[in-house]
């Protein structure tokens, strides 16, 4: 079964996502864990959390992707933006245990003229205080277009992190296509080669989710534009070998496509109806 999602709004708690998710069709989904900009939390509501674990016990649920806040930047040279980065990180593996074994995705953070070295022990440095043995988490750094100072733009650079990391058992990779494509792995004519390179440099164990978005940009731009799935430069025919290619069989794919509910559930049903192992 292709597991398929997309971001939803997370205002109204975890049941009315998973209710949300089952009414496009979708099997998982993604969320923010807080306010991308002012960074306010909702408080745990362990009766919404319940009627979500007995809502999506038998219906083949894959697991979930919490997203952090964009805007956080663990890289950044000044302390005070890292000691938000840090707290909240921090606070969201936390509160990431009321809803156990799922996955939670951040953008590594941009070094801000620095220089990438510098970043990424950043970063490392974050990871070694928010990590911890008893988390049920595993928490994805995400593949990043190399917009500005981004850090992750590059398979080696994610593969610096995790090595540097001590509990990098408790590491994995989000894929995001649009990202990728923009930072000049050419999805499109040579995927296979793309995904050889990520299983050398990182290895495919480390994958555990894909965020599947077309491109207003063309190859190589480091823009990081979402187009619609089919609408820019990647096209469907590349979305479509991706979600069937057999090393890619159960890893979760989600959709951040600039779309309202209604074109989510068109997108899954496209890509379910492309999908050959059903
Ligand atoms: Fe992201
Ligand atoms: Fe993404
Ligand atoms: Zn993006």
């Amino acid at each position: 079964m292709l597991n398929i999602g997309c971001h939803l709004s997370a205002s109204k708690g975890f049941y009315n996502m998973a209710k949300t998710a089952c009414d496009i069709n979708a099997n998982t989904f993604q969320f923010f864990t807080r306010n991308p900009r002012g960074f306010a939390a909702k408080d745990i509501d362990e009766g919404d959390i319940k009627k979500y674990h007995e809502f999506i016990k038998d219906k083949g649920f894959s697991k979930v992707l919490a997203h952090a806040p964009y805007t956080l930047n663990p890289a950044s040279s000044d302390e005070k933006v890292r000691d938000l980065a840090l707290r909240i990180m921090k606070d969201d593996l936390l509160r990431m245990e009321y809803v156990p074994n799922n996955l939670y995705n951040f953008h590594p953070g941009s070094h801000v003229g620095q220089g990438v070295e510098k970043g990424i022990e950043l970063i490392v440095e974050l990871l070694n205080t928010v990590l911890f043995e008893e988390q049920t988490t595993i928490v994805l750094l995400e593949t990043m277009a190399g917009k500005g100072s981004e850090i992750g733009r590059s398979f080696e650079e994610i593969k610096e992190i995790i090595d540097k990391t001590k509990l990098n058992h408790k590491l994995g990779v989000c894929l995001d296509t649009c990202h990728i494509y923009d930072g000049g792995y050419d999805i499109v004519n040579n995927f296979e080669g793309v995904l050889n390179e990520f299983d050398r440099v990182i290895g495919l164990d480390r994958l555990h989710a894909i965020h599947m978005n077309d491109s207003k940009n063309p190859f190589e731009s480091h823009k990081d534009r979402h187009e619609v799935i089919g609408g820019g430069s990647i096209g469907l025919d590349a979305m479509v070998k991706i979600i069937n290619n057999p090393r890619l069989q159960n890893i979760p794919v989600f959709l951040e496509t600039p779309n309202e509910l209604d074109g989510y559930k068109e997108e899954i049903k496209i890509l379910r109806e492309n999908y050959n192992n059903n």
